[in-house]
């Protein structure tokens, strides 16, 4: 897991560049064919039924997430079956495949393994049957959907332009989205200049149209950017913006139920930070 001072670092690599927010500007107009970008759910039930309220105010066309529906949150069912209710599109990320088996609990830190350990216990039959359908990545959509990164879909943190520049080079769609690290950020390659980011604040908006992006709708269940709200992406396709969305949810509802599900204390207490 990247630390707060890891992220701290990258976005003052970013800043060296010279680049930052570029072309961030606020949203002032809508359009149709709307998509709802979400990631990094993490059993947060408060946190997941705020955003899709929020969502659903928007009038989006469709609802597609980028995977880790489940851990560090108290609410893994409920989670996953709300997902299967209203999430058009869903990719599994590295706390669902551990859950199901497909990892080892030993590759994950110490409060993320206890929280792997406790949903194994009590994930049902049917989240384990949902969770089972999808992949970790999903290039066949109007931009390519990752996980993590496009070179390593489970386990890559892109948090530097430096991974960045390389993940452009892996990736075939010309505009692509990753979740995982739980930072709302964006980066993009325009012609010879170097790849550069920047984290995106609240209502900014991004013109797609030209040039290659890579970006971060940031984390519903567990943001890790210094903004507690829930975070997602609303992705217009047919004008190419993308306008980062940050959403109030009861924090308390959400860092209580893993206080008395006997889950570690400091994944309650990252809630209150957004850390
Ligand atoms: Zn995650």
């Amino acid at each position: 897991m990247r630390s707060v001072a890891a992220v701290a670092a990258t976005t003052a690599a970013m800043a060296a560049t010279g680049r930052l927010y570029p072309t961030f500007c606020m949203a002032t107009e809508t359009d149709t064919r709307r998509i709802a970008l979400i990631s990094d759910i993490h059993g947060n039930l408060p946190a997941f039924e705020a955003a899709l309220r929020a969502i659903d105010d928007e009038g989006v066309d469709g609802i597609w997430c980028l995977g880790d529906l489940v851990g560090y949150g108290a609410h893994p069912n409920e989670c996953v079956e709300l997902a299967a209710r209203s999430v058009d599109l869903c990719l599994i990320g590295n706390h669902d495949l551990v859950v199901i088996d497909r990892l080892e609990i030993s590759d994950f830190s110490a409060n993320a393994a206890a929280a792997a350990e406790w949903t194994k216990e009590i994930l049902s039959a049917d989240s384990r049957a949902y969770l089972e359908k999808f992949d970790t990545h999903d290039e066949k959509q109007a931009i390519g959907l990752y996980h993590a990164s496009p070179r390593d879909p489970i386990w890559e943190y892109v948090l530097s332009s430096l991974a960045a520049d390389d993940c452009f080079d892996e990736m075939d769609p010309r505009v692509g989205a990753v979740g995982h690290s739980h930072v709302a950020l964006a980066f993009w390659r325009k012609g010879d200049i170097p790849t550069a980011g920047a984290q995106a604040e609240p209502n900014s908006q991004l013109d797609l149209s030209q040039d290659r992006w890579l970006l971060n709708p940031g984390s519903v269940g567990q943001p890790r950017d210094g903004d507690p709200r829930a975070s997602w992406l609303l992705l217009e396709l047919e004008s190419w913006q993308a306008t980062w969305r940050r959403t109030e949810y009861p924090v308390d509802e959400a860092a209580d139920a893993i206080r008395a599900a006997g889950l570690p204390k400091q994944l309650a207490d990252r809630l209150y930070y957004g850390q």
